[in-house]
């Protein structure tokens, strides 16, 4: 895999999976922007350890990813890749669920998703073409008691993916999705001790994934190895949704 001379954004690249989205894209030779909302701290070691460049951008706020994309681009001529990665979990059961975090989940991970995908259409149809890749999450695709709101979001986001890429497939970029199952990252670090033992259970591989499992497969459908991939869903999970309930 090469991303040479590709200029590659990251939303939420300062932790978890996104943050070894940028290790791996910069390692391939790419361009790397990538943004966070809250951790300085961490984005700031993002951009010493792998050379990439951090851009504080809350996922929300569709003038200010209107205005980072236009500013990449000034910059650099080009934007080839979009990593739809930022997102947030808040899980509650939906008989009591506070419709304002509910609310705040689709914004985050749905909208934030649609505004940075339209943000990039134009320039990387200048740019003769590009690939978006979309985090999505088994969550999108099994019912998973208490998420029903981030459910409803990265069911959303799997639904866009395909349609997306069928709109602008002749424009020569390609959508796709990545669905991770159970992955060592903050936002699985905070399940209780008694779910997070049950879940291992059910994954074939009776283990929770790492992020840079995810951040290769992610890698592979950004490359050009993947240049005749559109529209699908590739599913990160160590055999969580292909396997039985046994
Ligand atoms: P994580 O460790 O919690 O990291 C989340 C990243 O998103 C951080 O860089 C965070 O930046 C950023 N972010 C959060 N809210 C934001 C906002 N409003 N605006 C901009 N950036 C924001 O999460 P993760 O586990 O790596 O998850 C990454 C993606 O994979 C998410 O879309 C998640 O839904 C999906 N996923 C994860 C798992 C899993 O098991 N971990 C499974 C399936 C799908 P700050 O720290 O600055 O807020």
């Amino acid at each position: 895999m090469d991303l040479k001379n590709r200029v590659a954004i990251v939303t939420g690249g300062s932790r978890g999976i996104g943050r070894k989205i940028v290790e791996v894209f910069c390692n391939l030779g790419a361009t790397v922007y990538f943004t966070y909302n809250k951790d300085e701290q961490s984005a700031g070691e993002v951009e010493q350890l792998f050379g990439a460049q951090a851009i504080k951008c809350d996922q929300s706020e569709r003038p200010a990813i209107e205005r980072t994309v236009e500013q990449v681009y000034e910059k650099e001529n080009s934007v080839d890749i979009l990593v739809n990665n930022a997102g947030v979990t808040a899980d509650n059961f939906f008989a009591l669920a506070n419709l304002d975090e509910w609310r705040k989940v689709l914004d985050i991970n749905l909208n934030g998703t649609i505004y940075w995908s339209k943000a990039v259409c134009k320039p990387m149809m200048y740019s003769d073409g590009g690939a978006i890749i979309n985090m999505a999450s088994v969550s999108g695709l099994v019912g998973i008691p208490g998420q029903t709101n981030y459910a409803a979001s990265k069911g959303a986001v799997l639904a866009f993916t395909r349609s997306l890429a069928a709109e602008v497939a002749p424009k020569k970029i390609r959508v796709n999705a990545v669905v991770p199952g159970f992955i060592d990252t903050d936002m699985t670090a905070k399940m209780p001790r008694d779910i997070k033992k049950q879940s291992v259970q059910k994954i074939a591989l009776k283990r929770f994934g790492t992020a840079e499992e995810v951040a290769k497969t992610t890698a592979f459908l950004a490359s050009d190895d993947a240049s005749y991939i559109v529209g699908q869903t590739i599913i990160v999970d160590g055999g969580l949704t292909a396997t039985s309930v046994f």
